[in-house]
């Protein structure tokens, strides 16, 4: 099995999918392409929130001749997500998108899928494959009876196929599926039988809440072994909170090294503070920190030293007061209305001995 660090690197803007051990955090605009004012306003708020790489729609040629004033206006790489149609490919790389989503076996004839390629070639700029259990290719299914792990690979390798023979190798396979098992067999067997780097995603995962957990249970089965060199969260809300899910999943793993992370206690009956509500707002307050701080937020003193050891800084509630802990050890005795504010100070004094390090 190819792990994230064996994939074949291929460039995309100023960023490398594959061949190394990052995670690209990429998600998807809401917006009517064509509509550059309001798809700029959302690309603005999805790098704010850490997504990395941006996908634009382009179902029509308006959306891909709107490409060139997104792409002066945006700071992170740009993809423009086409289907069948060869002519949106050509503009949309004219128009300087750093990739495109297209599966060549859609597009048509030879030629055109030529042209698509020599375009992409010229401007140095690498090809998503997007294989989806919901719309494989109808021999795939005939063979198989219904979409099956075995057949999304088959599918992949397909169009995989295509673009080598035209000597075309910056190539980026996603094998996505709403049904978790499924996708994760996918992933694992792609994994197997080539080393182009894997864009992760469940597709159709659903609302924010049950996408989120329906994601991370499949994602991260996939990414715990090692698979994996980009990740969507696909949900029906926000583009932001796609992105919010992703870091904390990568978080998780270990896979973001420029992020601060939460430890919060689950409460219980000792409890001396509003810990929900300061947790909440800890949590908030770190989210667009670029460094690697551990928070941690218990709701009292009795595990508080303990648990506290594993995080950089920290907060033990007591009664009408806290405890401030630095590297497990307390600095300071602080009270309950100003116990954020202090905390808050702390991290800013850590994020910043960071920075300078
Ligand atoms: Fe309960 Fe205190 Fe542990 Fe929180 S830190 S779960 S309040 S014992």
């Amino acid at each position: 099995m190819y792990h994230r660090t064996e994939t074949r690197p291929v460039r995309v803007g100023d960023l490398t999918i594959g061949g190394n051990d990052q995670v690209i955090i990429q998600s998807m605009t809401t917006t009517k392409t064509e509509d550059v004012e309001a798809t700029v306003a959302e690309i603005h708020r999805l790098e704010e929130a850490g997504c990395q790489i941006v996908r634009v729609a382009c179902p029509n040629m308006r959306a891909a001749e709107a490409i060139p004033e997104i792409k002066k206006r945006i700071h992170i790489p740009l993809v423009a997500d086409i289907h069948f149609d060869y002519r949106l490919a050509l503009k949309a790389i004219e128009g300087g998108v750093d990739k495109i989503r297209i599966n060549p076996g859609n597009i048509g004839k030879r030629e055109r899928v030529e042209a698509v390629v020599r375009a992409a070639k010229e401007k140095g700029i690498p090809i998503r494959i997007g294989v989806n259990a919901g719309s494989l290719e109808k021999r795939i299914l005939d063979k198989y009876g219904y979409p099956t792990a075995d057949g999304m690979v088959e599918s992949a390798l397909f169009h995989i196929g295509i673009l080598e023979e035209l000597d075309f190798h910056d190539i980026v396979v996603s094998l996505k599926a709403s049904h978790v098992p499924l996708a994760i067999e996918a992933y694992e067997k792609a994994a197997e039988a080539f080393n182009y780097p894997l864009h992760l995603g469940i597709t159709e995962s659903g609302t924010l809440f049950s996408g989120t957990v329906k994601s991370a249970a499949g994602l991260g089965a996939i990414l715990s072994r090692g698979i994996g060199s980009t990740i969507r969260i696909s949900l029906s809300a926000d583009p932001v909170e796609e992105v919010k899910v992703a870091r904390e999943l990568l978080k998780s793993f270990g896979l973001v090294s420029n992020a601060a992370t939460l430890v919060s206690c689950p409460t219980c009956g000792r409890i001396e503070i509003d810990l929900i509500k300061v947790a909440n707002e800890v949590e908030e307050y770190i989210a667009n920190l670029q460094v690697p701080l551990k928070v941690s937020v218990l709701g009292c003193a009795v595990n508080g030293p303990g648990e506290a050891r594993e995080a950089d800084i920290g907060i033990a509630g007591g009664r009408g007061e806290g405890l401030l802990f630095r590297h497990g050890k307390i600095i300071r005795k602080v009270p309950e209305e100003t116990m954020v504010e202090e905390l808050k100070k702390e991290i800013d004094k850590m994020a910043e001995e960071y920075a300078q390090k």
